[in-house]
């Protein structure tokens, strides 16, 4: 209890130093959570995985994660995992990617300029992954701790020119194919157009809790939830994201048609919002609430032995170093260099069925394309 209690913000002390604002922060006595030890059973086998599960950490490079395991007494389910690789961010137009252009490549396979929801170079829309599976019988979902209309979600259900468009991006919603969606926030939804708001009750059984009985029992389920409960952890936020992670993988994997399998994407959307705000204590938070949903879709692939898993960031937040802590105390000290996103490959950790494919720099267009040879060799 005295460990919560004294789970705050130490400090934060903000110079200057030439052009570029540094900024120092500090958590304390963050609680243990452990973390989850895989069976390493179907890790890296050759057959082909049924399932992928994507798992996106926005704004997430290795200083966000280093800090997590540091603070969660040198643990973390991320590194219990053996099959790393890095990925290289930059967009089509840009040399530093914006969540739009990099949600498009992991979602398309293809390359495209900062602010694109499913586009191209020539605004032409791409096809994303749920939807170049659907054909295979692979049914979809997206969970993420921000809104619907958040560009990395958005980028695996809409084709819109611009992340702005957010009314057109949430009427691409009904039409999509993805079966689960678990994002955004009621408030939102009720803010959209009234036909946006019909056509997506018309198309999805829509609740706004987790526990909702119609999850049981929906074909195609919209999860939004109330604001408190996909907003940061440090404004209230509980268990949404593990859970969330947890009922889409049971949700697809019940109604995945005649077992040929499903693909997910799971977004921890607030590591890279409380990097822009260069809020250390909130971006360990974030980052630690991640780990436990990676450490929920680990599991499922040890129960199930044919999910790949595979966790990267559309780019890195802040240029984050980890500076100093105490892991025994969960103790750590990062500073920020910066309010903006960064251009350093982010790693990537992969685990499952030809998770070995997933090795070594690659672009994360090329991620996306791996997905889908996987996903379409069956
Ligand atoms: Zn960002």
């Amino acid at each position: 209890m005295k460990k919560l209690i004294l789970f705050v913000l130490a400090a934060a002390v903000t110079f200057q130093a030439g052009a570029q604002q540094i900024k120092k922060g500090s958590i304390e006595n963050v609680p243990s959570q452990g973390s989850y030890h895989p069976t390493y059973s179907s890790d890296g086998a050759s057959y082909l995985p049924k399932n992928v599960i994507l798992m996106i950490g926005d704004g997430t490079g290795l200083a966000q994660i280093t800090a997590g395991y540091f603070a969660n007494n040198e643990e973390l389910t991320y590194f219990n995992l053996k099959h790393l690789g890095w990925v290289t961010t930059k967009s089509a137009t840009d040399f530093t990617t914006d969540s739009a252009a990099s949600g498009t490549a992991y979602a398309t396979g293809q390359k495209t300029y900062n602010y694109a929801i499913g586009m191209d170079v020539n605004k032409h829309p791409i096809p994303n992954i749920p939807e170049r599976v659907i054909g295979e019988g692979i049914i979809s979902g997206i969970v993420s701790t921000d809104d619907l209309n958040g560009a990395t979600p958005a980028a695996f259900f809409a084709h819109q020119e611009n992340r702005g468009m957010t009314d057109e991006i949430w009427a691409d919603m009904p039409g999509s194919v993805l079966r689960y969606f678990a994002a955004g926030n009621k408030e939102s939804f009720e803010k959209r157009p009234e036909a946006t708001q019909k056509a997506i009750k018309d198309a999805y059984t829509v609740v706004y809790s987790l526990d909702d009985p119609a999850c049981a029992t929906a074909e195609k389920l919209g999860v939004l939830p109330p604001k408190v409960e996909t907003g940061y952890i440090v404004n209230g936020r509980t268990d949404f994201l593990p859970k969330a992670t947890r009922q889409a993988i049971d949700f697809l994997n019940t109604r995945s048609n005649e077992g040929k399998g499903f693909f997910l994407m799971v977004e921890g959307a607030r590591i890279d919002k409380a990097c822009h705000s260069n809020d250390f204590p909130s971006a360990v938070k974030e980052l630690l609430d991640f780990d436990k949903a990676i450490a929920e879709a680990i599991k499922f692939a040890d129960e199930d032995g044919n999910t790949l898993v595979i966790i990267s960031a559309d780019h890195e937040t802040s240029g984050l170093v980890v500076w100093d802590g105490n892991p025994k105390e969960g103790n750590v000290e990062g500073v920020h260099i910066s309010g903006s996103h960064t251009a350093t490959p982010v790693p990537l950790f992969a685990y499952g069925p030809h998770a070995q494919d997933f090795m070594g720099v690659q672009g994360n267009e090329q991620v996306a394309q791996k997905i889908l040879k996987l996903l379409l060799a069956k």
